[in-house]
């Protein structure tokens, strides 16, 4: 299997520390919002990554940090005025909501830092008696210039880093680079007890110790957003390997941002959305399928028009999940026949190419695509002729390539159906309202479906017609 690592800016074959162990560290959310659909990309990413690594045999234990305690948490928890644990609690309980709605399989460990305090305090200290970091007033920085590999993971030299400073504002670092991995108490903030009086951690340190306490001193892969290459990564990678004279991680991995409408999300721009508000419209498969049709390090726009795409498609392969389905009952023979032995050689070929796509970096747009040639496949050649036992393995193989995508996985049968009736109420609704339009366009749109409905003395009936 191939990775691309940051670090080495190259594909690089994954060879773990411990053999069939994978021991992985994602940065997570700051929990002072609903995430948007930006994190969800970083999120799904990972979470696919960590589902393929499982697939192929790898016990994981996946780690994923809830940021709880930062200026980003002060702010709104002062101005809603509850306390920034209060606020922390909430959001949290909202992260998994919608991370369980996106189908993102739980983490190992999702640790969050204000219940790390003393070990990240003890952290600090030892990088304090290693000279790796100073104190001034209560603040504690990181000494950059102590190590010397600063700048090796966004691949710039210290003296580059230091022209592009434009930020050293702060008089009384030694070096314009240097980062705050403790922060003395100021007004309206929490505090926590610590040998330079009270205070709260950095953003950076958090990362560093609850990865070393949870992990170890070495991870086999760490992962994020892009953004978080610099300052973020390249601060933890000097804040850990100074403290344990270690490598931090053997794979740094990052997935590309994405974008609405070609531009960047932000909030001062207001164009982004939740996930929580692209959920309420769209089913977990089609933003995983959307998310994951391109490759993970290239930066995806998010459009509505991308996302009926990826609604189409997902209704195509879901249709020949329900196809699949419907011939388990209709099929005449029981087992395999003689003639599908070759066929059955042959779909064995698709599983063998998605985990030549994945292995090569995670590619799961070519794996996607495989699925698709998959079915296209299948609808040519599984009717009600083949037997039972090829109708189920064809289903079982549908099935585990989705498991690695999250994708795929739902029992179709009982859900056409059940969303059919819901449609159907819908229109008698609408109908009652004298909403004709809104009644045409349910029939319409599940005519284009292959459904057609019935109006008979007897109610509603439907009928699927291929
Ligand atoms: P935050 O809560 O801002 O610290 O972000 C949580 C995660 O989402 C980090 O790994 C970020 O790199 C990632 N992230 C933020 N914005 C985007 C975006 N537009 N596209 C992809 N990932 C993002
Ligand atoms: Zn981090």
């Amino acid at each position: 299997m191939k990775v691309f690592n940051t670090m080495t800016r190259q594909k690089e074959e994954f060879v773990t520390i411990n053999q069939g162990k994978v021991n992985m560290y994602v940065c997570g959310p700051t929990v002072y919002d609903y995430f948007h659909i930006g994190n969800a990309r970083t999120f799904l990413v990972f979470d696919t990554i960590r589902r393929y690594l499982e697939y192929r045999g790898y016990e994981v234990k996946f780690i994923q940090n809830f940021t709880d305690i930062d200026d980003k948490m002060i702010n709104r928890a002062n101005r809603e005025e509850i306390s920034v644990k209060e606020l922390g609690d909430r959001f949290i309980q909202e992260y998994y909501k919608d991370a369980d709605n996106l189908n993102v399989k739980r983490a190992t460990v999702n640790p969050r830092a204000t219940e790390f305090m003393d070990e990240i305090i003890n952290f600090v200290k030892d990088l304090v008696d290693e000279g790796y970091a100073y104190e001034v007033d209560g603040d504690v920085y990181f000494s950059t210039k102590e190590f010397k590999e600063y700048g090796k993971l966004s691949g710039q030299s210290i003296e580059d880093l230091q022209a592009g400073a434009r930020i050293s504002i702060d008089e009384r670092k030694k070096d314009p680079m240097d980062f705050a991995v403790w922060k003395s108490k100021k007004p309206g903030e929490p505090a926590w007890k610590s040998p330079w009086g009270m205070g709260r951690p950095g953003w950076h340190i958090e990362c560093s110790c609850m990865a070393n306490k949870i992990l170890g001193e070495t991870i086999d892969i760490h992962g994020g957003g892009i953004d978080l290459v610099f300052p973020h990564h390249e601060n933890e990678i000097a804040q850990s390997e100074a403290r344990n004279g270690k490598v931090f991680s053997k794979y740094w991995m990052h997935s590309a941002y994405l974008n609405i409408n070609n531009k960047k999300m932000s909030k001062s721009l207001n164009n982004f959305f939740t996930a929580r508000e692209i959920l309420q419209r769209y089913d977990a498969d089609v933003v995983r399928l959307f998310m994951l049709s391109a490759h993970y390090r290239t930066p995806l726009n998010f459009s509505a028009e991308l996302l009926e795409s990826a609604k189409a498609s997902n209704e195509r392969l879901y249709n020949a999940v329900s196809n699949l389905e419907r011939l388990l009952e209709e099929v005449k023979v029981e087992s395999l026949m003689e003639s599908e032995r070759d066929y059955i050689k042959n779909l064995d070929s698709y599983k063998e190419k998605f985990i030549e796509k994945m292995d090569d970096d995670f590619n799961t747009a070519d794996a996607i695509s495989v699925i698709f040639d998959l079915v296209k496949d299948i609808n040519t050649n599984i009717s009600v002729n083949s037997s039972k036992k090829l109708v189920e393995y064809v289903l079982d193989l549908i099935r585990d390539l989705g498991t690695p995508l999250g994708i795929l996985q739902k029992s179709t049968v009982y859900d056409l159906e059940e969303e059919i009736e819901t449609l159907i109420e819908e229109r008698q609704k609408a109908r009652k309202d004298k909403d004709w339009s809104l009644a045409d366009k349910i029939r319409d749109d599940l005519k284009a479906r292959g459904i057609v409905l019935e109006d008979t003395p007897q109610g509603v009936r439907w009928k699927k017609v291929n």
